[in-house]
Parts: C-alpha cells; sequence; structure tokens
C-alpha cells in the first residue's frame, strides 16, 4: 500500500472518531477502556468557521495554502466573496497564492484530545466499523480485519486468540 493512501486511510479513520468525539459526544462512551498501545494527539485550532453548507472545501484548501505562505490560519480572516474565484482563477493558472485575507485575532485558545490507536495499523477503534480483540500472549487490542480474527473469538468470552506473531513464535 503506498505511504499517501496510508496517510489518507489514517486521516479519514482520525476525522470519523473527531466526528463522533466532537460531534456526538454521548457517542463518547462507546470508545472502549481497551489497554492503550499509542496515542496521537490532535489539536484544533481556532479557525474562521464557514458559514453557509458549501465552502468547507474551500476552507479546507484556503488553510493549508496558509501554512504554505507559513501564515498561521488561526490568525486569517478570509474574504468569503471572492476565496471560490481565487481557487477557481488558480486551477486556470496553474498557480496557487493566498486566498485574499485580512489578520484576525481569535480571543479562542486552541482545543485538543488524545486519541487512542491500536493494533499493528495504529489506527483507533471505531465502533462502526470493526471490532477487536486481545491477544492472550502480548495482552495487545488488534482489529477484525487486520488480522483476520475469526467470529467464535467474539462469541465465546473464555476463547483465547492470539495474534499472527505471536502465533508463529
Ligand atoms: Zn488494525
Ligand atoms: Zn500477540
Amino acid at each position: 500500500m503506498s505511504a499517501t493512501l496510508v496517510a489518507h486511510r489514517k486521516i479519514k479513520s482520525i476525522c470519523m472518531i473527531v466526528f463522533l468525539v466532537e460531534c456526538h459526544p454521548s457517542q463518547r462512551s462507546r470508545l472502549p477502556p481497551f489497554s492503550l498501545k499509542d496515542d496521537i494527539e490532535v489539536t484544533i485550532p481556532p479557525v474562521q468557521q464557514q458559514s453557509n453548507g458549501t465552502d468547507c472545501g474551500v476552507f479546507a484548501i484556503a488553510f493549508p495554502t496558509a501554512l504554505c505562505y507559513q501564515l498561521n490560519p488561526a490568525s486569517l480572516k478570509l474574504n468569503r466573496r471572492v476565496i471560490r474565484a481565487h481557487l477557481w482563477d488558480s486551477i486556470q493558472n496553474g498557480y496557487l497564492g493566498m486566498f485574499p485575507f485580512k489578520e484576525a485575532s481569535s480571543k479562542e485558545i486552541d482545543r485538543s484530545f488524545t486519541i487512542q490507536v491500536y493494533c499493528d495499523c495504529c489506527f483507533p477503534y471505531n465502533p462502526n466499523k470493526d471490532r477487536m480483540a486481545e491477544c492472550s500472549e502480548r495482552k495487545r487490542w488488534f482489529h477484525k480485519k487486520c488480522q483476520h480474527i475469526p467470529d467464535k473469538v467474539f462469541k465465546f468470552e473464555r476463547f483465547k486468540w492470539q495474534c499472527k506473531d505471536c502465533k508463529n513464535v
């Protein structure tokens, strides 16, 4: 699998967890306290928000563009009336200049939280997508899909399952 694809899948998975934690706090209890393998610190800077249901893509391009121009996205007030036209011009000209903006000072501070990741793939646990089981040998948690864990492991609580690495020793 290419590094880009891995990064893309990882970002997608993180977005899903951010969505669960941030937008549906009631879902937080669905993220159980599995033994920790590693964690990722996620920081959300207080950037300008879109005011309609369609500009998310333009903002998602404008903020990393600001980083490329060594500007702090949290200190920008983008001119919403012209950012779409700017993007369209940039695509046509094959050159992406900084989006029109004014300096802005936000009184809000960064929000941050930690996401736990598991398994050899170092992805979070997504209860909507996959189950996880603990290796009885190493006491580490693995995704069902990554290790092709058989259903009986989840059916019978006393079933001792070993991950591929431990099995092959
Ligand atoms: Zn995995
Ligand atoms: Zn193991």
